[in-house]
């Protein structure tokens, strides 16, 4: 499942290849699952913008589509007809609006050209001006395209990349749970996955069970300094990867941060050399040293 620094990837690799194109139209599959979003709604909100920008907010790509002037609007006869039909919401002259893909586990945005082969699974073909086409693909159906006016969509929770120390640690001081499930818990922050949670725990020397209440101020701040330092990190990786994500031609597969303890259950800790132990909170593999995380 993509995690923060592979969404931010993702969104930095779709920005350089559409941001300025425009979308000409829209075709959307039959799987209900797929459109959080109506279907009619879709279509109506993307076809004849602009791309102005794509960007990530939490784990969610967002395009921010633009309906300028200069784009070709319907005609007053066909608009009203249409929206008898469907009460679609087109989007006036004008209008800024966002598009929102959620990857879920195993949906990928491609661009590419028009004749290159259609996946299996292919649930939705945005045409592009520029001829090139962005297809979103997915498998297993945990993915999710919506739309929403621009500044309606809400992510939820904080930015860790954008939060400051402050914010941060008001957001943890005097909770009664695990510092894993907080750091989990999408409310608080968002995007911040079970990997990366293990990871900035291991580097902050904070154990995954220990009370966020527990943690004192300056614990708290090392571990702003973690979260923020692994995931970029990780994003930092990724820039050479993007290719793999939203080419069509590209390989398939995520870029990895070297774990310290994320999946090394038994190994030596890369510090001491005591093994990693794995525990289960909330659910969720986690994994420490037992003795580098107090
Ligand atoms: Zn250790």
């Amino acid at each position: 499942m993509p995690e923060l620094p592979e969404v931010e990837t993702i969104a930095r690799g779709l920005h350089q290849r559409v941001a300025g194109d425009a979308i000409e139209s829209v075709w959307l599959g039959s799987k209900p699952q797929t459109m959080k979003s109506r279907p009619y709604e879709i279509a109506a909100t993307l076809e004849r913008t602009r791309i102005a920008q794509v960007h990530r907010m939490g784990k969610h790509i967002v395009f921010d589509l633009e309906r300028n002037g200069a784009a070709r609007a319907p005609s007053p006869a066909k608009a009203s007809r249409q929206l008898a039909k469907s009460r679609r919401r087109a989007l006036p002259l004008g209008a800024r609006s966002q598009w929102i893909v959620h990857l879920g586990m195993t949906g990928r945005l491609l661009v590419c050209e028009p004749d290159a082969e259609l996946e299996k699974h292919t649930h939705a073909i945005i045409k592009l001006k520029s001829g090139r086409e962005l297809r979103f693909v997915d498998p297993r159906r945990f993915g999710r395209l919506s739309v929403a006016s621009q500044g309606d969509f809400e992510a939820g929770g904080f930015e860790p990349l954008e939060v400051d120390s402050e914010r941060f640690v008001a957001l943890f001081r005097g909770r009664k749970t695990p510092i894993k499930s907080a750091l989990l818990n999408q409310k608080l922050l968002r995007g911040v996955g079970n990997i990366y949670a293990d990871e900035s725990l291991f580097r902050a020397g904070i154990r995954p069970r220990r009370r966020a209440a527990t943690l004192s101020r300056k614990q708290l701040g090392r571990l702003y300094a973690s979260v923020r330092e692994v995931l970029q990190e990780a994003i930092a990786l990724g820039g050479s990867s993007i290719s793999d994500y939203v080419d069509a031609d590209g390989e398939e597969g995520l870029f990895q941060l070297q774990h310290r303890v994320y999946g090394r259950e038994g190994e030596p800790c890369l510090v001491c050399k005591t093994p990693i132990k794995r525990l289960v909170i909330a659910g969720r593999s986690s994994h420490h040293c037992p003795k580098c995380q107090k």
